[in-house]
């Protein structure tokens, strides 16, 4: 246990206060779209906030909820604790949504509890890293900050990395305290962008901690006098913002992805879940690429460094990043889909309920693609291309019974219609571009 985290025998979160010198709470909690949102709660009031939740009115976040709706209570999970290392004074605390004294069903981290649960019944265990990467970019938002950050392959590059080590190096320390087993950091693919890697873990500790890295990334680089954004795709001709994730099932304490006498090391436990996400990955997108700026990440012309990253069709290779899924190693696979704007609880829950009907249902994720996706693409004709925008995304994920079922009804139904009103509320908006192509029609 290190100094910032919660040890888990302790829960009472009066008696932590006082033991850590945390004077306030942020009981938070991520609604549909992914926004965090919080009180501050003075250690003097946490014990009955616990016992009874923080209240909000669900309906001024993005839920499907009404302004005549009852107050939703947001009660945090002590096990969830972290002590802000760039604040220690304050204690965040994830929380799970509760209204009329039920869960609440649409909740993006009761929902990825539910389908943890279902794994557990067959004795799964979901672990999980994320590679989260971000640009840092000027605070008004309109350009990189490095200036002098142009190179037309900038991945790896070292100068421009050092040029960002406060920052950088103050949010690694961060995560070294606080026990994630950070590994590594490096300058992404895209001038400005970065990348901060972190130990796998469980699903729900990986959500939250995604969600805290989110917060933690923009908390300290705004100290720092900028920017971080996880926008899917910032500037149209660099490579976007992706949200990797390595995924493995976990049974009796060994890692039931793994068979030496697998292809490439993978069992076909494991082969069916990927079967799941090969079936169900349009759907998926309406969750991993979850905004109309996602489908210009997916799909894109090439980039200024020469290649998106990004997948444009539902194949799975092995150790080859030009799908959308790898096989890097025996033992797990790596999904490309998602994007910075994934909702860490529902990429989750939407891997996990898309696996677990691929094993249900024995699914067999077909052949091994192994070609350049990218230049050799053209040459295979079979193979489904990936939504190429939001309503797509949004109509095969409403379409999907087999991932309602596993999902839960009202949390779809509450999705979809947020993100109908989402793509309503974009279509009312008139582009330049459409002025320029259509003012002499
Ligand atoms: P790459 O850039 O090659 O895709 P990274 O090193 O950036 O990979 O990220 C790899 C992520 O995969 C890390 O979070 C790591 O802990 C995680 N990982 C490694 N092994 C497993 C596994 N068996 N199950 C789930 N995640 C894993
Ligand atoms: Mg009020
Ligand atoms: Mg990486
Ligand atoms: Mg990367
Ligand atoms: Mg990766």
């Amino acid at each position: 246990m290190s100094a910032t985290t919660a040890d888990p025998g302790q829960t009472d979160l009066a008696a932590i206060a006082a033991d850590r010198g945390i004077r306030y709470f942020l009981i938070s909690y991520t609604d549909l779209f992914g926004h965090q949102r919080a009180k501050l709660v003075p250690a003097q009031a946490i014990a009955e906030m616990q016992a009874n939740g923080a209240g909000f009115a669900g309906f001024a976040s993005w839920l499907d909820m009404t302004p005549a709706d009852p107050d939703m209570l947001a009660v945090p999970d002590p096990s969830s604790l972290v002590q802000l290392p760039w604040r220690r004074e304050v204690g965040w605390l994830a929380s799970d949504l509760y209204m009329a004294g039920t869960l609440v069903e649409q909740g993006p981290r009761n929902t990825l509890k539910r389908v943890i649960g279902q794994a557990a019944t067959l004795g799964y265990t979901l672990k999980t890293g994320v590679e989260c990467e971000f640009f840092l970019i000027t605070p008004e938002g309109e350009a990189i900050a490095d200036a002098a950050d142009t190179a037309s392959k900038p991945c790896y590059d070292q100068a421009a990395l050092m040029r960002r080590y406060d920052v950088i190096t103050e949010i690694c320390d961060a995560m070294l305290e606080l026990g994630w087993g950070a590994y590594q950091n490096d300058h992404e693919d895209a001038n400005g962008q970065f990348e901060m890697n972190w130990q796998y873990d469980d699903a729900l500790v990986t959500a939250d901690r995604h969600a805290f890295f989110k917060f933690m990334a923009r908390s300290i680089a705004e100290r720092h006098g900028l920017r971080a954004t996880f926008m899917p795709k910032p500037f149209p001709t660099l490579t976007g913002n992706g949200c990797h994730a390595h995924v493995s099932l976990w049974q009796d304490g060994r890692n039931a992805f793994a068979d030496p006498a697998g292809e490439l090391g993978v069992s076909s436990v494991g082969y069916h879940f990927l079967g799941g996400i090969v079936a169900h990955a349009e759907a998926l997108c309406a969750l991993l690429a979850p905004t109309v700026n996602s489908y210009k990440r997916l799909n894109a012309q090439p980039t200024q460094s020469g290649a998106t990253w990004s997948p444009n069709s539902i194949t799975y290779t092995g150790n080859n990043r030009t799908h959308m899924i790898r096989i890097p190693d025996a033992g797990r696979f790596e999904l490309r889909l998602a994007d910075g704007a994934a909702n860490p609880y529902l990429l989750q829950a939407g891997v996990l309920a898309a696996g677990l009907d691929g094993i249900a249902a024995a699914r067999d994720p077909g052949p091994r693609l192994d070609i350049d996706m990218y230049n050799e693409g053209h040459r295979v004709s079979d193979v489904r291309r990936l939504p190429l925008n939001l309503l797509d995304a949004v109509r095969a994920f409403e379409g999907s019974e087999l991932l309602r079922d596993r999902l839960g009804a009202s949390f779809t139904r509450a999705y979809a219609r947020l993100k109908h009103q989402e793509w309503t509320d974009y279509t009312n908006h008139l582009t330049q571009w459409e002025r320029d192509t259509t003012l002499n029609c």
